[in-house]
Protein backbone atom coordinates (compact mmCIF):
# COMPACT_ATOMS: atom_id res chain seq x y z
CA UNK A 1 0.00 0.00 0.00
CA UNK A 2 1.17 3.56 -0.61
CA UNK A 3 0.96 5.27 2.54
CA UNK A 4 -0.33 8.67 0.87
CA UNK A 5 -2.32 10.27 -1.71
CA UNK A 6 -1.21 11.59 -4.85
CA UNK A 7 -2.28 12.93 -8.34
CA UNK A 8 -2.48 11.15 -11.28
CA UNK A 9 -2.08 12.14 -15.01
CA UNK A 10 -2.33 10.62 -18.36
CA UNK A 11 -1.72 12.99 -20.63
CA UNK A 12 -2.05 12.16 -24.94
CA UNK A 13 0.92 14.18 -26.21
CA UNK A 14 4.39 15.53 -25.21
CA UNK A 15 3.12 18.97 -24.87
CA UNK A 16 -0.08 17.73 -22.83
CA UNK A 17 2.45 16.04 -20.87
CA UNK A 18 5.44 19.01 -19.87
CA UNK A 19 2.83 21.32 -19.15
CA UNK A 20 0.67 19.09 -16.83
CA UNK A 21 4.63 18.25 -15.49
CA UNK A 22 5.32 22.24 -15.16
CA UNK A 23 2.05 23.34 -13.61
CA UNK A 24 2.03 20.24 -10.79
CA UNK A 25 5.52 21.82 -10.03
CA UNK A 26 4.10 25.56 -9.96
CA UNK A 27 1.91 24.02 -7.59
CA UNK A 28 4.13 22.48 -5.20
CA UNK A 29 3.49 19.02 -5.71
CA UNK A 30 6.54 17.47 -6.77
CA UNK A 31 5.80 15.34 -9.96
CA UNK A 32 7.04 12.65 -11.42
CA UNK A 33 7.37 11.21 -15.18
CA UNK A 34 6.06 7.45 -14.34
CA UNK A 35 6.48 4.57 -16.74
CA UNK A 36 6.21 1.37 -16.01
CA UNK A 37 5.96 2.32 -12.39
CA UNK A 38 7.55 -0.39 -11.47
CA UNK A 39 10.68 1.80 -9.23
CA UNK A 40 8.22 4.94 -8.39
CA UNK A 41 5.96 2.48 -6.54
CA UNK A 42 8.99 0.50 -4.34
CA UNK A 43 9.76 3.67 -3.13
CA UNK A 44 6.41 5.44 -2.81
CA UNK A 45 5.57 2.43 -0.35
CA UNK A 46 9.20 2.22 1.27
CA UNK A 47 9.25 6.21 1.64
CA UNK A 48 11.76 6.28 -0.51
CA UNK A 49 10.29 9.41 -2.21
CA UNK A 50 6.87 10.97 -1.66
CA UNK A 51 5.50 12.88 -5.24
CA UNK A 52 2.51 14.51 -4.54
CA UNK A 53 1.55 13.62 -8.90
CA UNK A 54 2.75 11.58 -11.54
CA UNK A 55 2.48 12.09 -14.73
CA UNK A 56 1.66 8.69 -16.87
CA UNK A 57 3.85 8.68 -20.71
CA UNK A 58 2.49 5.57 -21.61
CA UNK A 59 -0.52 6.88 -23.91
CA UNK A 60 1.95 9.13 -25.84
CA UNK A 61 2.17 7.95 -29.27
CA UNK A 62 5.94 9.19 -29.73
CA UNK A 63 7.27 7.41 -26.32
CA UNK A 64 5.57 4.23 -27.23
CA UNK A 65 7.09 3.33 -31.15
CA UNK A 66 8.76 0.60 -32.07
CA UNK A 67 10.40 0.75 -35.95
CA UNK A 68 12.98 0.36 -37.85
CA UNK A 69 13.33 3.21 -40.82
CA UNK A 70 16.44 3.76 -43.34
CA UNK A 71 18.56 5.06 -40.74
CA UNK A 72 18.06 2.03 -37.63
CA UNK A 73 16.09 1.38 -34.90
CA UNK A 74 13.64 4.22 -32.92
CA UNK A 75 12.55 2.76 -29.69
CA UNK A 76 9.74 4.59 -27.55
CA UNK A 77 11.03 5.52 -24.33
CA UNK A 78 7.92 3.61 -22.75
CA UNK A 79 8.49 0.19 -24.67
CA UNK A 80 8.80 -2.30 -22.30
CA UNK A 81 11.76 -4.65 -22.12
CA UNK A 82 9.29 -7.61 -23.59
CA UNK A 83 8.25 -5.74 -26.49
CA UNK A 84 12.20 -4.73 -27.07
CA UNK A 85 12.92 -8.64 -26.33
CA UNK A 86 10.11 -9.53 -28.66
CA UNK A 87 10.73 -7.51 -31.69
CA UNK A 88 14.01 -9.14 -31.95
CA UNK A 89 15.33 -5.70 -34.11
CA UNK A 90 18.55 -5.11 -32.00
CA UNK A 91 19.20 -8.66 -30.63
CA UNK A 92 22.07 -7.81 -28.40
CA UNK A 93 19.49 -5.29 -26.47
CA UNK A 94 16.82 -7.68 -26.42
CA UNK A 95 19.06 -10.39 -25.23
CA UNK A 96 19.82 -7.65 -21.93
CA UNK A 97 16.18 -7.19 -21.48
CA UNK A 98 15.59 -10.69 -21.37
CA UNK A 99 18.07 -11.20 -18.37
CA UNK A 100 16.64 -8.25 -16.25
CA UNK A 101 13.79 -9.38 -13.80
CA UNK A 102 11.56 -11.94 -14.36
CA UNK A 103 8.77 -11.99 -17.40
CA UNK A 104 6.04 -10.29 -15.39
CA UNK A 105 8.22 -7.63 -14.72
CA UNK A 106 9.68 -7.48 -18.10
CA UNK A 107 6.34 -6.79 -19.40
CA UNK A 108 5.97 -3.54 -17.40
CA UNK A 109 9.51 -2.17 -17.07
CA UNK A 110 10.35 0.52 -19.23
CA UNK A 111 13.54 1.59 -21.64
CA UNK A 112 13.49 4.66 -19.99
CA UNK A 113 12.67 3.61 -16.62
CA UNK A 114 15.55 1.62 -16.56
CA UNK A 115 17.77 3.92 -18.10
CA UNK A 116 16.68 7.21 -15.82
CA UNK A 117 15.68 4.62 -12.46
CA UNK A 118 17.89 4.92 -9.10
CA UNK A 119 18.85 0.85 -9.60
CA UNK A 120 22.53 1.56 -10.71
CA UNK A 121 22.80 -0.81 -13.05
CA UNK A 122 21.10 0.12 -16.18
CA UNK A 123 21.49 -2.74 -17.96
CA UNK A 124 19.80 -1.42 -21.31
CA UNK A 125 22.17 1.45 -21.20
CA UNK A 126 25.13 -1.33 -22.50
CA UNK A 127 24.26 -1.52 -26.23
CA UNK A 128 23.53 1.90 -26.36
CA UNK A 129 26.51 3.45 -25.81
CA UNK A 130 28.36 0.90 -27.81
CA UNK A 131 26.16 1.12 -30.99
CA UNK A 132 26.57 5.52 -31.20
CA UNK A 133 23.10 5.89 -29.93
CA UNK A 134 20.95 8.84 -30.06
CA UNK A 135 18.34 10.00 -28.09
CA UNK A 136 15.56 12.41 -28.48
CA UNK A 137 14.33 14.43 -25.45
CA UNK A 138 11.31 16.99 -24.93
CA UNK A 139 11.32 19.61 -22.46
CA UNK A 140 11.10 23.39 -22.13
CA UNK A 141 13.30 23.83 -25.41
CA UNK A 142 10.93 21.85 -27.71
CA UNK A 143 12.51 18.50 -28.97
CA UNK A 144 16.16 17.85 -29.00
CA UNK A 145 18.42 14.70 -30.05
CA UNK A 146 21.64 14.50 -28.39
CA UNK A 147 24.01 11.59 -28.48
CA UNK A 148 23.14 9.15 -25.78
CA UNK A 149 27.15 8.87 -24.36
CA UNK A 150 26.66 12.29 -23.92
CA UNK A 151 23.93 12.34 -21.95
CA UNK A 152 24.59 9.22 -19.97
CA UNK A 153 28.18 9.39 -18.45
CA UNK A 154 26.90 6.61 -16.06
CA UNK A 155 23.43 8.14 -14.99
CA UNK A 156 21.05 10.17 -17.05
CA UNK A 157 21.70 13.77 -17.24
CA UNK A 158 18.25 15.52 -18.08
CA UNK A 159 17.33 19.13 -17.98
CA UNK A 160 14.34 19.77 -15.28
CA UNK A 161 10.94 18.61 -16.60
CA UNK A 162 12.51 16.84 -19.66
CA UNK A 163 11.57 13.58 -20.49
CA UNK A 164 13.25 11.23 -22.63
CA UNK A 165 11.15 10.65 -25.53
CA UNK A 166 12.97 8.19 -28.32
CA UNK A 167 15.94 6.11 -28.21
CA UNK A 168 17.60 5.91 -32.00
CA UNK A 169 20.20 3.05 -32.77
CA UNK A 170 22.24 3.41 -36.17
CA UNK A 171 21.64 0.05 -38.59
CA UNK A 172 24.99 -0.36 -38.84
CA UNK A 173 25.03 -1.57 -34.82
CA UNK A 174 21.35 -3.68 -34.71
CA UNK A 175 23.50 -6.74 -36.52
CA UNK A 176 26.59 -6.43 -35.68
CA UNK A 177 28.44 -9.63 -33.79
CA UNK A 178 27.69 -9.33 -30.18
CA UNK A 179 28.05 -10.96 -27.13
CA UNK A 180 26.24 -10.50 -23.34
CA UNK A 181 27.43 -12.26 -20.26
CA UNK A 182 25.60 -11.68 -17.03
CA UNK A 183 27.15 -13.25 -13.95
CA UNK A 184 25.27 -13.23 -10.72
CA UNK A 185 25.38 -14.03 -7.02
CA UNK A 186 23.57 -17.61 -7.19
CA UNK A 187 20.22 -17.37 -9.15
CA UNK A 188 19.29 -16.69 -12.81
CA UNK A 189 17.37 -13.72 -12.29
CA UNK A 190 19.31 -11.32 -9.73
CA UNK A 191 21.45 -7.66 -10.00
CA UNK A 192 24.65 -8.06 -12.01
CA UNK A 193 27.55 -8.90 -10.17
CA UNK A 194 29.29 -8.46 -13.61
CA UNK A 195 27.43 -7.62 -16.56
CA UNK A 196 29.26 -7.24 -20.10
CA UNK A 197 27.72 -6.47 -23.54
CA UNK A 198 30.30 -6.43 -26.59
CA UNK A 199 30.00 -5.73 -30.14
CA UNK A 200 32.21 -6.54 -32.91
CA UNK A 201 32.45 -3.75 -36.29
CA UNK A 202 35.33 -4.08 -38.53
CA UNK A 203 37.10 -6.76 -36.48
CA UNK A 204 37.21 -4.28 -33.13
CA UNK A 205 35.83 -4.93 -30.03
CA UNK A 206 33.49 -2.24 -28.48
CA UNK A 207 32.52 -3.45 -24.86
CA UNK A 208 30.64 -1.90 -21.58
CA UNK A 209 30.04 -2.81 -18.31
CA UNK A 210 27.10 -2.80 -15.78
CA UNK A 211 27.52 -3.90 -11.66
CA UNK A 212 31.45 -3.69 -11.90
CA UNK A 213 31.60 -0.42 -10.64
CA UNK A 214 29.00 2.27 -9.30
CA UNK A 215 27.49 3.11 -12.62
CA UNK A 216 27.60 1.63 -16.22
CA UNK A 217 30.92 2.16 -18.11
CA UNK A 218 32.43 1.94 -21.56
CA UNK A 219 36.18 2.61 -21.33
CA UNK A 220 38.15 3.76 -24.39
CA UNK A 221 41.49 2.49 -22.58
CA UNK A 222 39.99 -0.99 -21.76
CA UNK A 223 39.08 -1.50 -24.96
CA UNK A 224 42.79 -0.47 -26.37
CA UNK A 225 44.01 -2.98 -24.72
CA UNK A 226 41.72 -5.71 -25.38
CA UNK A 227 41.86 -4.93 -28.74
CA UNK A 228 45.67 -5.00 -28.59
CA UNK A 229 46.26 -8.80 -30.09
CA UNK A 230 50.12 -8.85 -28.98
CA UNK A 231 49.76 -10.18 -25.58
CA UNK A 232 47.66 -13.28 -24.61
CA UNK A 233 44.36 -13.48 -23.77
CA UNK A 234 44.96 -13.79 -20.07
CA UNK A 235 47.57 -10.83 -20.15
CA UNK A 236 45.26 -8.49 -21.75
CA UNK A 237 42.67 -9.03 -18.89
CA UNK A 238 44.75 -8.53 -16.49
CA UNK A 239 45.96 -5.70 -17.95
CA UNK A 240 42.24 -4.67 -18.60
CA UNK A 241 41.11 -4.81 -15.13
CA UNK A 242 43.44 -2.92 -13.58
CA UNK A 243 42.57 0.09 -16.07
CA UNK A 244 38.68 0.22 -14.45
CA UNK A 245 37.83 3.81 -14.61
CA UNK A 246 36.70 3.72 -10.85
CA UNK A 247 37.17 1.08 -7.87
CA UNK A 248 35.18 -1.96 -8.14
CA UNK A 249 31.64 -1.90 -6.42
CA UNK A 250 31.43 -4.15 -3.57
CA UNK A 251 28.02 -5.09 -1.37
CA UNK A 252 26.22 -7.49 0.25
CA UNK A 253 25.97 -9.90 -3.80
CA UNK A 254 29.79 -9.00 -3.94
CA UNK A 255 33.00 -7.50 -2.49
CA UNK A 256 34.62 -5.73 -5.02
CA UNK A 257 38.18 -8.20 -4.97
CA UNK A 258 35.29 -11.36 -6.35
CA UNK A 259 33.88 -8.96 -8.41
CA UNK A 260 37.27 -8.17 -10.34
CA UNK A 261 37.82 -11.60 -10.24
CA UNK A 262 34.94 -12.45 -12.05
CA UNK A 263 35.56 -9.80 -14.99
CA UNK A 264 38.63 -10.60 -15.49
CA UNK A 265 37.66 -14.48 -16.89
CA UNK A 266 34.70 -13.23 -18.07
CA UNK A 267 37.07 -11.12 -20.14
CA UNK A 268 39.66 -13.80 -20.51
CA UNK A 269 36.97 -16.34 -22.04
CA UNK A 270 35.18 -13.43 -24.38
CA UNK A 271 38.99 -12.71 -25.60
CA UNK A 272 39.60 -17.12 -26.30
CA UNK A 273 36.13 -16.97 -28.01
CA UNK A 274 37.31 -14.06 -30.49
CA UNK A 275 40.59 -15.13 -31.24
CA UNK A 276 39.46 -18.79 -31.50
CA UNK A 277 36.76 -17.46 -34.15
CA UNK A 278 33.63 -18.49 -32.10
CA UNK A 279 32.39 -15.15 -32.52
C1 LIG B 1 12.29 -7.63 -9.84
C2 LIG B 1 13.16 -6.57 -10.46
C3 LIG B 1 14.45 -6.92 -10.87
C4 LIG B 1 15.28 -5.97 -11.48
N1 LIG B 1 16.53 -6.36 -11.92
C5 LIG B 1 17.28 -5.48 -12.61
C6 LIG B 1 18.53 -5.88 -13.19
O1 LIG B 1 19.00 -7.01 -13.03
N2 LIG B 1 19.22 -4.95 -13.92
C7 LIG B 1 18.76 -3.68 -14.12
O2 LIG B 1 19.39 -2.89 -14.81
N3 LIG B 1 17.58 -3.26 -13.56
C8 LIG B 1 16.86 -4.13 -12.82
N4 LIG B 1 15.67 -3.71 -12.27
C9 LIG B 1 15.30 -2.28 -12.37
C10 LIG B 1 14.38 -2.03 -13.56
O3 LIG B 1 14.96 -2.41 -14.76
C11 LIG B 1 13.98 -0.57 -13.74
O4 LIG B 1 15.12 0.25 -13.63
C12 LIG B 1 12.98 -0.03 -12.80
O5 LIG B 1 12.18 -1.02 -12.25
C13 LIG B 1 12.23 1.14 -13.36
O6 LIG B 1 11.54 0.91 -14.59
P1 LIG B 1 10.06 1.49 -14.81
O7 LIG B 1 9.81 1.51 -16.28
O8 LIG B 1 9.10 0.75 -13.98
O9 LIG B 1 10.27 3.00 -14.32
P2 LIG B 1 9.39 3.94 -13.36
O10 LIG B 1 9.24 3.33 -12.01
O11 LIG B 1 8.17 4.40 -14.07
O12 LIG B 1 10.39 5.19 -13.28
C14 LIG B 1 11.69 5.10 -12.74
C15 LIG B 1 12.35 6.48 -12.82
O13 LIG B 1 12.58 6.82 -14.19
C16 LIG B 1 11.94 8.05 -14.52
N5 LIG B 1 11.47 7.93 -15.89
C17 LIG B 1 10.79 6.86 -16.42
N6 LIG B 1 10.61 7.05 -17.74
C18 LIG B 1 11.17 8.25 -18.04
C19 LIG B 1 11.31 8.99 -19.26
N7 LIG B 1 10.85 8.54 -20.43
N8 LIG B 1 11.95 10.18 -19.22
C20 LIG B 1 12.46 10.65 -18.04
N9 LIG B 1 12.35 10.00 -16.87
C21 LIG B 1 11.73 8.80 -16.87
C22 LIG B 1 10.83 8.21 -13.49
O14 LIG B 1 10.46 9.55 -13.30
C23 LIG B 1 11.48 7.59 -12.27
O15 LIG B 1 12.33 8.53 -11.66
C24 LIG B 1 14.83 -4.63 -11.65
C25 LIG B 1 13.54 -4.28 -11.22
C26 LIG B 1 12.70 -5.23 -10.65
C27 LIG B 1 11.32 -4.82 -10.22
Amino acid sequence: MIPFDFIYCRPDSLTEALDTYRQLEAEGKSPVYYSGGSEIITLCRAGGIRPGAVVDIKRIPDCLCLFPDDQGLNLGSACTLNQIKESKHFPLLGTVCGRIADHTNQCRITLGGNLCGSIIYRETSLPLLLSDAKMTVFGADGLRTIAFKDAFPGRMHLRPGELIVQIHVPSRALRAPSSHVKRTQNEKIDYPLVGVAAIWQDNVLKIAFSGVCAHPFRSPRMEAVLNDHGPSCAARADKAVSLLPKPAYSDVRGSAEYRVFVLRNTLEALLEDWENGQI
